[in-house]
């Protein structure tokens, strides 16, 4: 099993013209310091090994200024991992955007609202790939949620459910997950994403 790297997951959203949001990875203090993307701003790892960043203290939100940024940046040296990403902080609703590929169906494309509407309620719809405009229109409203999301940029959303569904086709992956996309009244935007190989 094969973990894409950063740079390769954001090779193919440009490919694919799927917003991430404004990311850079930084190797040192200096630079985490000077990548000009402005507060507030989150620091994370990146990991090949796909663990749960937040749950290893690898993910701080919400840094506000440049001492804090300094503080984070000392915490992530403790923490396992490839590399560290810093990126603007998006405010809205989290949503789940994934794939499966079935050895039956093919491509299975899921949709959800983050937190405990997914984990909990299972409130999530489903359809084999291709997923056209119409079809991830249809996904989004079939989830129980829906009405959360009332005046949200959802024709970007719609776009996103559509590349990932022609990605899907081509690019010999196993797994993908967006998770969270966030959601708010002007754009949508990845923060995190997550891309499994097809064993070779
Ligand atoms: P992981 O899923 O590996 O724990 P994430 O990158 O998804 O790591 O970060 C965990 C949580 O932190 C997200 O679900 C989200 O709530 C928040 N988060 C991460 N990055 C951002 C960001 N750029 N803007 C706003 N919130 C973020
Ligand atoms: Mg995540």
């Amino acid at each position: 099993m094969k973990l894409l790297s950063f740079q390769e997951i954001r090779k193919i959203l440009l490919d694919y013209k799927i917003p991430f949001c404004k990311s850079r990875l930084v190797n040192s203090q200096e630079e985490v310091i000077k990548t000009g993307i402005n507060y507030p701003v989150v620091l994370k790892v990146f990991s090949l090994k796909g663990v749960h960043k937040s749950k290893k203290g690898g993910v701080v939100v919400n840094i506000k200024n440049e001492k804090e940024l300094i503080k984070a940046w000392n915490d992530l040296s403790k923490v396992e991992k490839d590399g560290v990403l810093i990126q603007e902080m998006v405010f809205g609703k989290e949503l789940i955007v994934g794939m499966k590929n079935d050895p039956q169906f093919g491509p299975v494309i899921l949709f959800g609202l983050g937190g405990i509407f997914v984990e909990v309620l299972k409130d999530v719809s489903l359809r084999i790939a291709p997923v056209d405009k119409k079809e991830a229109l249809e996904m989004i409203k079939e989830t129980k949620a829906y009405g959360l999301l009332s005046g949200l940029k959802l024709d970007k959303l719609i776009e996103i459910i559509v590349s990932l569904s022609d990605l899907s086709l081509k690019e010999g992956l196993k797994e993908v997950d967006f998770n969270p996309v966030i959601i708010n009244e002007k754009q949508v935007l990845i923060v995190d994403a997550r891309f499994l190989m097809e064993n070779e």
